[in-house]
């Protein structure tokens, strides 16, 4: 198989179309059996559930090449898992999580083509998602879905170096107590739009979200988990029920606990004892972990002892251990990768 011709290296996180990507309808209670198209368009009802009442979904994750050459991708199940809680929540069909799985397989190995090369710290983002298709005019959930998963080539997230991001308390919430904040649905997203347009005009990068009943809680920012690391090294992640349950985060723990041998403890974290913390970074699939280097609460700066300039050493460590268990040159835990073949 030969590679495209792309400047992996030079590569975004934008939108750049390959050759195909997977369809599965709902009709009827039951779902296709799905297929590989190259038609990159959807073409649905100008009333459909989705257009009008937002009932929609998604999952994010990767492909990579290993230093041996192996397309793999890290803990599918897991996303799986996690679409089919989405779905249940949004009144959706669930797509079964191990077709889940062999859906995204198959995509990806129909686009291998696009998978960077080992090296090139670039990846193939993979994005499943699922949407009420028919017409909906009353309130109330679609009759008829579609499952679909693409891919996209993206660049190396940390390009030109590593640069510790400056985030703000924001005076928005991101979910309410028993609301959605615990599922991927693009909801939760559409009402954050205003709040990071409006962080980045005020010169931060990111928003950080307290719990909505007491606004004394760190929740997260609009797309990644917060992870901790205290000045005499234990990791820390804030527990609530309304924060999305990140992979990443899940799998740093386990990394913490089982290769690392740190402590680690998801509890609740309160704004009040942000400035002892030593390390502070962001989690998700797309950069596995970003650091934090300042805090603003109100005007009053919190800066974390690991500074502007670089990844705290715990962090660091997390971060390279992760990403060698992706890569392919650290051990993986029992079902962690798993080969495209
Ligand atoms: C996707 C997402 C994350 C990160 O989850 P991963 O599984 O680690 O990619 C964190 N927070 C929110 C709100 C998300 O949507």
């Amino acid at each position: 198989m030969e590679k495209k011709n792309i400047d992996w290296a030079n590569l975004g996180f934008g939108y750049i179309k390959t050759d195909y990507r997977f369809v599965s309808n709902y009709k009827n209670g039951a779902w296709e059996e799905g297929y590989l198209t190259e038609d990159a368009n959807v073409v649905i009802s100008e009333c459909a559930g989705v257009l009008q009442y937002a009932q929609t979904i998604f999952e994010g994750m990767k492909a990579y090449t290993t230093a041996d050459g192996r397309i793999v991708t890290f803990r599918p199940d897991l996303n799986g898992e996690r679409m089919e809680q989405s779905a249940a929540r949004l009144e959706m069909p669930v797509y079964p999580k191990d077709e889940f799985v062999k859906a995204v397989l198959k995509t990806i190995k129909a686009n291998e083509a696009y998978v960077p090369p080992y090296g090139s710290g670039a990846t193939l983002y993979v994005r499943p998602y699922m949407f009420g298709s028919n017409a909906v005019i009353g309130v109330k959930p679609a009759d008829e879905y579609q499952f679909r998963v693409f891919t996209t080539p993206v660049g190396p997230y940390f390009k030109g170096g590593v640069k510790p991001l400056t985030i703000r308390i924001s005076d928005f919430d991101r979910a309410a107590p028993n609301g959605t904040g615990h599922i991927k649905a693009g909801l939760n997203y559409a009402m954050s739009l205003h709040a990071i347009v409006d962080a980045h005009k005020q010169g931060y990068d990111e928003n950080m979200y307290l719990d909505a009943a007491t606004r004394t809680k760190v929740e997260e920012t609009g797309g990644a988990n917060f992870l901790f690391v205290t000045r005499d090294g234990k990791v820390v992640t804030p527990k609530s029920n309304s924060i999305l349950p990140s992979i990443t985060r899940r799998s740093l723990i386990q990394v913490a606990k089982e290769y690392l041998g740190l402590e680690a403890e998801e509890r609740e974290v309160f704004v009040s004892e942000l400035g002892d913390f030593a390390e502070c970074g962001l989690c998700g699939t797309a950069a596995v972990i970003s650091p934090v280097g300042k805090i603003v609460d109100h005007g009053k700066e919190i800066c974390l002892p690991s500074g502007m300039s670089e990844m705290g050493p715990v962090t660091k460590k997390l971060y390279d251990t992760l990403t060698g268990i992706q890569m392919g040159t650290i051990k993986a835990p029992e079902g962690g990768v798993v080969e495209v073949e």
